[in-house]
C-alpha cells in the first residue's frame, strides 16, 4: 500500500525593513525546514525568541493548503520583539515525498478527515 504524502521544504530568511533590528538577526540569515528537521547551513545562531514565534507556523506552511487559506498567502512574519524591525520570509522551496510509516507508529485510520471532507464543510 502506498502510504506517501507530500510536504514542502521551507526556507526561513531574515528580511530587513526600514526599522532597525535590535536582535542578533542579520538580513539574509536563514534556516531550512526539511521534513521534521531544522537545518542551519549558513548561520550558527538564531534568536530563540524569533524561533519560538516561527515554530507554530512551520508545519502548516509545509502542507498543501486551500487557495483561500490565509496561511498560504501570509508568508512574512514579524519579529516578536516590538522594537525590532526584522521580518522573516517563509518560502516553499521544494516538495518532499514522505512515508507515513516512516514518520509514525500510528496506523493510517479511516476515521480521519480527508481533504474532500473539508469541501463539504464550505
Ligand atoms: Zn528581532
Amino acid at each position: 500500500m502506498n502510504d506517501n504524502f507530500t510536504l514542502y521544504d521551507l526556507k526561513v530568511e531574515v528580511i530587513a525593513t526600514d526599522k532597525p533590528m535590535v536582535c542578533s538577526h542579520k538580513a539574509g540569515d536563514y534556516f531550512l525546514v526539511e521534513g521534521e528537521n531544522l537545518v542551519f547551513p549558513q548561520t550558527h545562531s538564531f534568536s530563540m525568541y524569533s524561533l519560538a514565534a516561527l515554530l507554530p507556523l512551520l508545519p502548516a506552511k509545509q502542507r498543501p493548503l486551500q487557495g483561500n487559506d490565509w496561511m498560504l498567502s501570509d508568508s512574512l512574519i514579524a519579529c516578536p520583539d516590538p522594537n525590532c524591525g526584522a521580518k522573516f520570509r517563509i518560502t516553499r522551496i521544494r516538495k518532499r515525498i514522505q512515508s507515513h510509516g516512516k514518520c509514525t507508529a500510528v496506523p493510517i485510520g479511516e476515521e480521519h478527515l480527508q481533504p474532500e471532507d473539508f469541501r463539504q464543510m464550505d
